[in-house]
């Protein structure tokens, strides 16, 4: 670990206005300032502004939106603007997340525009990566991150590509229970800091945070952690409990 590691809650479709007040309370209570890592909360749309108001004295932590729309502005009912999520306070945006991708069919094409969009906006976007259980078994585990990897960066500059972070989120791993081994997770991230630097040089490369998501808990969080190239974790449902998830915080 070379970076200050970022340790990002992704609430999906948990925790309104109310629910999130409470959490935040409970959090912030057992978690003084952080200065050694960066903590990114990632609520519901509908609950961004309680969770940028409710961190408005701990202004290290960062909050972020789970998805925009690909297009900034128009008539696109029930979307949510990169523009709307910047004015109300979200600094990162998850772009490709694999309940994106393998539920609502979002394509490598949208990916592209959405970094694109996200990058022009001057928000960080955390593009997610993953491979399914058959591409695994297939062993194509590396050509598809290097995919994924590759649509998300088509559009940007090499100073663009140097704001982005990177989650490796397999999806067999993601809500099942199920984990990548430490060293599982340092071989894909390997994969994904090569794929980085080829396009950008070492130097650049280096400096991009590459997150580990997938059935993460307060029992193997620092074993995670600890492999080489998992600059942080991206926590879905060990997340949604205040105490817990100051306990994965402080890890
Ligand atoms: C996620 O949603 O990004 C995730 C990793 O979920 P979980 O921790 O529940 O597997």
């Amino acid at each position: 670990m070379h970076l200050k590691p970022v340790i990002a809650a992704n609430w999906k479709l948990n925790h309104g206005p109310t629910d999130a007040k409470a959490f935040l309370q409970r959090f912030l209570a057992q978690v003084p300032k952080l200065n050694d890592r960066t903590v990114i909360f990632f609520p519901s749309a509908i609950t961004l502004t309680t969770v940028t108001e409710g961190l408005r004295d701990r202004p290290e932590i960062w909050v972020g939106v789970q998805n925009v729309h690909a297009e900034a502005q128009g008539a696109f009912t029930g979307e949510n603007s990169v523009l709307m999520a910047r004015d109300a306070g979200a600094r990162v945006v998850l772009v490709g997340h694999s309940e994106r991708r393998h539920v609502f069919g979002e394509s490598d094409e949208t990916t592209t525009k959405k970094m694109a969009l996200i990058a022009q906006a001057r928000l960080t976007a955390m593009l997610c990566v993953g491979e399914t259980l058959a591409e695994r078994e297939a062993g194509h585990t590396a050509d598809v991150v290097e995919r994924q990897l590759a649509a998300g960066l088509k559009e940007l500059d090499d100073q663009q590509i140097g704001a982005i972070m990177l989650a490796y989120e397999p999806v067999w791993a993601i809500g099942t229970g199920r984990t990548a081994t430490p060293e599982d997770a340092a071989e894909i991230h390997g994969v994904l800091r090569r794929a980085l630097a080829s396009r950008v040089g070492d130097k650049v490369a280096t400096g991009i945070p590459i997150l580990y998501g997938g059935s993460v808990n307060r029992g193997n969080a620092s074993q995670l952690l600890a492999a080489s190239d998992v600059d942080g974790l991206l926590v879905g449902g060990a997340s949604l409990d205040a105490d817990g998830w100051a306990g994965i915080v402080r890890a």
